[in-house]
């Protein structure tokens, strides 16, 4: 049985931040530790306060002690088309991302880019991310073998897609619906694994594909639904053109049944005043994905009109879309697309966001996303004076929320000294 007592100082957010210094929002111990025994936290306390019979403790002095970042969007299969030059989500689709994605046909491919992919995550601080793999099933085998090498709670998919891309990235609508139900039974469920039925877009799906999704949808009510809406003009009038009698694109997956409250879908960027409000009825979750809409000029996510409505949220890379791995940089560049908005995104809302923001957008909030009894140890360790340019910009912070600001701001990597996964270390303290 092993057991560990993280010392440091420790954060952990207890609901959603409501305005600037919302001190009801989270919980901070200066002189902190958190307890692990058997890959669950047992305890969280002052320094005095924690204690756990035999166990290994590890102290972490002055740095941060939090819940570990969760991505809930990110194409793995794209890393090596990140920053690839294009004008516009169409064309980068066309000219690289369709012929990148063909060679995850190649034997063994999907396991080297699979391995260094949760290498990149470790590095970032980031312990949960939400994947689509190629349309190729033993893309998925490869995200999963490594997610469970490593135990870690991850949640992907085979993309399916069925028209409108090259012939060797097409499945059928049966394909589609065998191969994924295969891979469902073979993965889903399976240690910390989890499984999202990933349907890409209206744009690569026929009618009778989409209503594959729905029939998997309804046969396993446990699994995510993923896919992209909304992100760009070009692509809207496309899945309008191809689906004329849906009131609108959103419409589209409304039409098919594809809408519930495990719907994450991404990007959710021009939605009309009824798509929007479909979104909140449903529960749908719009995915924010900041640096990959500025990369390929897709648009400014409009935050605070559909927190208005009620529509859930949440923040994601979007890699290869989007251009970083880190969650504190995804957040940095948050917070530049809502200023262009003239919205306020609070330093404490970026970190609620990253953590147990998402985790309730995945609905996981009771496993992961925050630090307390019961929750699975998946942990961050951050150093808020990592580089010669923080730490001197540490010297005149004055408070948590300025603290997280900078580490947002001027953060990456290089901020991340240490990542629990279920308790085990992962990388060196
Ligand atoms: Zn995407």
């Amino acid at each position: 049985m092993s057991r560990t007592i993280l010392r440091g100082r420790v954060l952990t957010f207890l609901d959603e931040p409501k305005a600037r210094d919302d001190h009801q929002s989270y919980r901070y111990i200066e002189h902190g530790a958190v307890a692990i025994a058997d890959g669950r936290v047992v305890g969280i306390g002052e320094l005095d306060e924690v204690a756990l019979e035999g166990a290994e403790v590890i102290d972490h002095q002055r740095d941060l002690i939090m819940p570990g970042f969760i991505d809930t969007h990110v194409h793995y299969v794209q890393m090596q088309v990140i920053g690839t030059y294009a004008a516009n989500l169409l064309e980068w689709l066309n000219d690289y991302t369709f012929v990148e994605e063909q060679r995850f046909a190649q034997q063994g491919h999907a396991g080297y880019v699979a391995h260094r992919y949760f290498d990149e995550l470790i590095r970032q601080g980031t312990t949960t991310a939400v994947a689509y793999c190629s349309v190729h099933p033993e893309s998925v085998d490869a995200f999963f073998t490594e997610a469970a090498r490593r135990n870690m709670l991850m949640v992907g998919g085979k993309v399916m897609m069925d028209r409108n891309a090259p012939e060797p990235l097409l499945d059928t609508a049966q394909r589609g619906y065998d191969e994924s139900k295969a891979l469902i039974g073979r993965w889903h469920g399976q240690g910390r694994a989890l499984y999202a039925i990933s349907p890409r877009f209206a744009l690569t799906s026929t009618p009778a594909q989409l209503e594959a999704a729905a029939a998997l949808m309804r046969e396993h009510p446990d699994c995510y639904m993923q896919t992209h809406v909304s992100e760009n003009d070009a692509e809207i009038a496309f899945a309008r053109e191809l689906y004329p009698d849906s009131p609108d694109y959103l419409g589209i997956y409304e039409d098919f049944s594809l809408l519930g409250p495990k719907s994450l879908m991404g990007h959710s960027i021009h939605l009309s005043h009824r798509e929007t409000a479909v979104m909140a009825e449903t529960g749908a979750v719009a995915v924010f994905c900041p640096t990959s809409n500025l990369f390929l000029g897709s648009g400014l996510f409009d935050r605070d009109r559909l927190m208005r409505a009620g529509v859930r949220i949440g923040v994601a890379s979007d890699i290869g879309g989007g251009t970083s791995y880190s969650m504190l940089k995804t957040l940095d560049e948050a917070y530049k697309v809502l200023q262009l908005r003239q919205q306020r995104l609070t330093p404490l809302n970026s970190f609620y966001m990253m953590t147990l923001g998402n985790s309730r957008a995945l609905g996981l909030e009771g496993r992961i996303g925050s630090i307390a009894p019961g929750r699975d140890a998946d942990l961050v360790v951050l150093d808020s004076s990592a580089t010669p340019a923080m730490a001197l910009r540490m010297e005149t912070v004055k408070s948590l929320s300025e603290e997280l600001f900078l580490l947002q701001t001027l953060g990456d990597d290089r901020a991340v000294k240490a990542v629990y996964v279920a308790g085990a270390s992962m990388k060196a303290a």
